[in-house]
């Protein structure tokens, strides 16, 4: 079995700075620090560490060299990553001493994925293979589409939540990762428990994970429902933290292992990534993932 994130990647670009900058106002950066990044690098990373043959497609610019190195150097194919015309997707960053952040995002050569592209690279993978996408890419709706014709293996983090995230089919998805926030968005002012109920009844094959940060996170499909504490952990940077969660919760679903273990298995890898300063560098290996498991 492959997996195929098609998604996102950007360059991060963090900006360490007094206190967010006001509307006219010229202020001093302390420090930049520029990671690669983006939700579908990341997820690469994630489902790569966690023990899945991870291919990534998409696209970058020509400023874009260390997206591509930083998915080899994790053991990511990037034979469908496409260099294209239009600089990379970039966030940039302010963070200030209190932790407080403002971004701004540039979907850039995110948003040159073509319907030619999506051709091309699905035609690399059979029924049954995984195929992993967020909401950072043009042609969302067509590479879910083709997805689910050609047989693939649908997950859906529908991150960041924005207006079309309502218009998917979610019934045709084999599984969604989604936040408290970007649920709350999904159920559109509904009461949560009566939408969960709705989504298991008309979504009858998906299965949903709902992450709660440091609340932990909650499973529900059709016949199940779960709920798995976060671990204690002194966080110290929440980057990648969703990212880590579905990466291992992916790879343990797919190995067979019970339900239970997949959310034990992803709440432990996630706790690592939180402990640590940094985005995809910061993911543990599923060796780390285990010892933290079992302390
Ligand atoms: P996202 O990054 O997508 O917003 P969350 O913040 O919900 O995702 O975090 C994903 C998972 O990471 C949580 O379900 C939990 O297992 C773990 N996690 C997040 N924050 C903490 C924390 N403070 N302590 C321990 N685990 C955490």
């Amino acid at each position: 079995m492959k997996t195929l994130v098609f998604g996102s990647c950007n360059l991060d670009y963090t900006y360490q700075v007094p206190r967010i900058v006001s509307s006219g106002e010229t202020l001093p950066v302390r420090a930049v620090s520029l990671n690669p990044g983006g939700k579908g690098v990341n997820q690469s990373v994630a489902l790569k560490k966690a023990g899945l043959d991870v291919w990534f497609a998409g696209c970058r610019g020509a400023d874009g060299a260390a997206l591509t190195a930083v998915l080899r150097e994790n053991g990511v194919d990037t034979s469908f990553l496409r260099t294209v015309d239009t600089p990379s997707g970039a966030a940039y960053i302010q963070v200030t001493d209190t932790g407080e952040n403002a971004i701004l995002l540039y979907h850039g050569a995110n948003y040159a994925v073509t319907r030619a592209q999506i051709d091309e690279t699905l035609a690399a993978f059979e029924p049954g293979d995984l195929l992993v996408m967020q909401n950072e890419i043009s042609e969302l709706d067509y590479l879910i589409e083709e997805g689910c014709r050609r047989g693939l293996r649908l997950v859906l983090n529908p991150s960041p939540f924005e207006e079309n995230m309502r218009a998917i089919d979610y019934s045709r998805l084999f599984l969604v990762f989604i936040n408290e926030v970007e649920f709350a968005g999904l159920a559109a002012g509904r009461d949560l428990d009566a939408f969960i109920n709705d989504m298991r009844a008309s979504c009858p094959d998906t299965r949903w994970v709902i992450t709660l940060g440091g609340e932990g996170s909650l499973y529900f499909d059709k016949e199940v429902f779960l709920r798995q504490p976060a671990f204690p952990v002194n966080a110290v940077d929440t980057t990648c933290a969703g990212d880590t969660f579905t990466g291992f919760f992916t790879a343990a679903l797919t190995r067979g292992e019970e339900l239970g273990t997949c959310l034990r298995q992803a709440s432990a890898a996630s706790a690592v990534t939180v402990s640590r300063v940094g985005a995809a560098g910061v993911i543990p290996t599923k060796e780390e993932m285990m010892e933290r498991l079992n302390e």
